[in-house]
């Protein structure tokens, strides 16, 4: 199966947000159900029993009770892995299964090759994550023979998921699943991850570049009480993903908070991989980053050396910190004027570089409506490398209630 939008859960009380409600503890029964969505207790009966019969909500132990017979609470289920995850990046992939709930129950990082091409890199990861199913299956039950419990094959793994979720650290079209013009990506341009995917995997499929993701997780774990919010990634390259009225705002093609190619003051201003001069990529990127510091003679192989740099006190590689972070809080300003978010995170690799951060965060300062900078967070996005994983997961589970 190929992707697909999950359809709009607009309405107070869909089934995705009554799920929410519940996994994030908000309600733990019916009644609390009815009180936040403030629909009637029949219809969320309705609406829960439905979400029972699919698997996605369970009935456990009885509540505190009012008076009357004790309510039973509601719980997500935990056990198991129900969803698979890739976070593809420039040089390792973090692979993960993850329950219901968002919580990762196996993960693992792994080398990448991105130049290897997307037959083999995604053939590799999907083999992973069809491992990783398998070794979260519960024991076999008593009574069933060896060869009805075996799942070596990467198919037969895979059919215990209720699907799978990829990042690319490039841009998807969403409703294709197909990578447009990614940078650093030789090989790769105009390929269409869900159906080559979806060709080796029976489960359904989602894909979306790896800012979203990491959007998605961030806002899920961190912020799912702010309804506008936007998240910088920096690592190797440079993105962001936004958060609208609650949701995943993609736009039109799924192009939304792709600020890469956003021009900003440099001088010079150096050459982008687009082929334009001064984009946001070519002066705040890890990678740019290493280009640089390259040009000025310093001997350096990758970001993990800029960054060691900065921590070092560096004064060519602090000075392009501030000059990344200056550039960042620019484009961002533009954002927060035009967009008026809650809170502006920033992750990836760069994140922890305290001059990049620093001049971002003055930028913004100096160049936003005070009313935009009033009440906003400015964030670090909490370091974790499952970040990306569990925001993968999110899509599936979105997609998964949806269809229910
Ligand atoms: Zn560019």
């Amino acid at each position: 199966m190929t992707i697909d939008d999950a359809p709009r859960d607009a309405l107070r009380g869909g089934p995705r947000e009554l799920l929410r409600w519940v996994a994030t503890g908000a309600a733990v029964s019916r009644a609390d159900l009815s009180r936040l969505s403030g629909l009637s207790p029949s219809t969320v009966s309705q609406r829960v029993e439905a979400l029972i019969n699919q698997g996605l909500l369970e009935e456990a132990g009885a509540g505190r009770s009012r008076g009357g017979r004790r309510p039973r609470q509601l719980a997500v289920p935990t056990g198991g892995a129900v969803v698979g995850a890739i976070d593809l990046g420039a040089h390792h992939a973090r692979v993960g299964t993850l329950d219901l709930s968002g919580r990762v129950v196996r993960g693992r990082t792994l080398p990448v090759r991105i130049e290897d091409g997307p037959e083999q890199v995604l053939g590799a990861l999907l083999a992973e994550v069809a491992a990783l199913a398998a070794a979260s299956d519960e024991p076999p039950a008593a009574g069933l023979t060896p060869s009805a419990t075996a799942s070596t094959a990467a198919d037969g793994a895979a059919g215990v998921l209720r699907g799978i979720g990829i990042g690319i650290p490039g841009p998807v079209q969403h409703a294709t699943g197909r990578i447009v013009s990614p940078s650093r990506m030789p090989g790769w341009n105009g390929f269409d991850v869900a159906a080559f995917c979806a060709g080796r995997v029976d489960v359904p499929i989602i894909v979306d570049n790896d800012a979203n993701l990491m959007a998605l997780g961030a806002h899920r774990t961190a912020h799912s009480e702010l309804d506008h919010a936007v998240y910088i990634k920096a690592g190797t390259g440079i993105g962001s993903g936004v958060i609208s009225s609650g949701r995943l705002h993609r736009g039109a093609q799924g192009s939304a908070g792709d600020i890469s190619h956003c021009r900003v003051v440099a001088d010079p201003a150096p050459l982008c991989s687009c082929g334009n001069a001064g984009c946001l990529e070519a002066v705040a990127s890890g990678a740019a980053l290493v280009t640089a510091l390259r040009d000025q003679g310093v001997p350096v192989s990758d970001l993990t050396g800029v960054i060691r740099l900065i921590d070092d006190g560096d004064r060519h590689a602090t000075a392009l910190a501030r000059q990344a972070g200056r550039a960042i809080g620019e484009i961002l300003a533009v954002v927060v004027n035009f967009f008026n978010p809650q809170v502006v995170a920033i992750g990836g690799r760069l994140a922890d570089c305290e001059p990049l951060l620093a001049s971002m965060r003055a930028t913004l300062y100096e160049r936003c409506l005070p009313l935009a900078t009033q009440t906003l967070l400015i964030e670090r996005v909490a370091a974790s490398q499952d970040i990306g994983i569990t925001g993968a997961a999110h899509l599936v589970i979105d997609h998964v209630v949806a269809a229910a």
